[in-house]
């Protein structure tokens, strides 16, 4: 129940006149009066919702107030509801036992009081707001430690991710420096180097891409921005992925308007941003696959569109795979090589332009389509 709902409670009495005229003493804002006229159907009352307080009248035609509260103790819903009796008279001690042990409060004596029965009553609601706010502080509390659980969990599953990931390039670092020690041939020499040197690159990229993310984390990536005119950050990001779309056989469509689109913008960080959805384009595809990058101009902003035909992510998953560490398992249950970093790293960089990124569309089989928004400038 949200905070400032109002606090419902309960009179139970066979005379229209006692329920309006304790209605009357009652009311005021942040309560909801609920009114049985029998025993009967005062528990089909409790039996729906729950209570504050139930006041009820001990003498009732057919089921009296002792008996209604002793089906109410014996109800797992209305247990709890705290029972004030209104009793004629003094009541004697062996009345009030019986009421006592089937489960009231109080008493208190008609005629009411005004002051004692708001007094009492209030003390009551106070309780169940208190009592509404500590539920919802717990289930905020099992919120958060459910949250916990599983940041935790993909951070430890990250780690056993980064240790693969830097493994297989620092395993074929070892093995080309061993060979370059033992085989003196130039023209090997020169491939190991270069397959090296990928390696190198590979890690590299590895590097910045954790110290982006946590300097994003600690809010400390500052744009450096500048008048770009966006079609050459396209075309330098597009060289920088030829060489993988090349080794993968994928066959790359340019739709660039020449009509200049001017950004202010971080450069190196726009062409990082369509780098890594390129680079995705080309993780996710099987060779031979068709990958587009498109531009769209529409009034203030631009529409940055990248696409292929590649394996697709599931429905179930698309919602999650911008946040860190996320990571889609392949049909065959594995992942492909990444950290879950690219996806959650590009969207920081695009926000911190002022702009969106959205999965368009994507479906298993039939491959994906990313749609950076970006603000233009005059
Ligand atoms: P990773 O380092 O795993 O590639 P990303 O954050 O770049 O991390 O991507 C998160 C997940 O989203 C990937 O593990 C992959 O399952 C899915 N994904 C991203 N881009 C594509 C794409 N173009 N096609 C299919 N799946 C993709």
């Amino acid at each position: 129940m949200p905070m400032n709902e109002p606090v419902p409670f309960l009179l139970v009495d066979d005379l229209d006149e006692n329920l309006v005229a304790l209605e009357a003493l009652l009311r005021r804002d942040g309560l909801v009066c609920h009114k049985a006229r029998s025993g009967e159907e005062a528990l089909e009352l409790l039996l729906k919702g729950d209570f504050a307080l139930a006041l009820l009248d001990v003498q009732m035609p057919g089921m009296n107030g002792y008996e209604l509260a002793e089906f109410m103790r014996s109800s797992e819903r209305a247990r709890h509801v705290p029972i004030i009796f209104l009793t004629a008279g003094t009541a004697d001690a062996q009345r009030r036992f019986r009421g006592y042990e089937a489960g009231a409060v109080d008493f208190i004596q008609k005629p009411v009081e005004a002051d004692v029965l708001r007094s009492k009553a209030e003390v009551f609601f106070d309780l169940y707001r208190q009592r509404q706010q500590i539920i919802s502080q717990r289930d905020e509390l099992e919120g958060l430690a459910r949250a916990l659980r599983t940041s935790d969990r993909r951070k430890n599953e990250f780690l056993a991710m980064l240790g693969h990931e830097l493994r297989n390039p620092v395993a074929a670092l070892g093995a080309g420096l061993d060979l370059l020690a033992r085989r003196k041939d130039p023209d090997h020499a020169e491939v190991l180097r270069q397959e090296m040197g990928q390696n190198v690159q590979h890690l590299a990229r590895l590097v910045e891409d954790l110290i982006d993310i946590a300097r994003i984390d600690q809010g400390k990536i500052l744009l450096k921005k500048e008048r770009v005119k966006l079609q050459e950050v396209l075309e330098f990001a597009a060289r920088l992925a030829a060489h993988d779309i090349a080794a993968a056989r994928h066959e790359l469509t340019l739709d660039i308007t020449e009509e200049p689109i001017w950004l202010d913008a971080d450069y190196a960080r726009v062409a990082q941003i369509i780098n890594n959805l390129l680079g995705n384009a080309v993780k996710y595809s099987p060779p031979g696959q068709k990958i587009g990058l498109s531009v769209r101009s529409a009034g203030s902003s631009v529409a940055i569109e990248v696409s292929d035909t590649g394996i697709g992510i599931p429905e179930d998953r698309q919602a999650e795979i911008f946040e860190l560490f996320a990571q889609v398992e392949g049909a065959n249950g594995k992942t492909e090589e990444g950290l879950g970093i690219g996806l959650a790293l590009v969207r920081q960089l695009v926000e911190l332009h002022g702009g969106t990124i959205t999965l368009k569309s994507s479906a298993p089989g039939k491959g994906s389509v990313f749609e950076v928004c970006l603000p233009t400038s005059s």
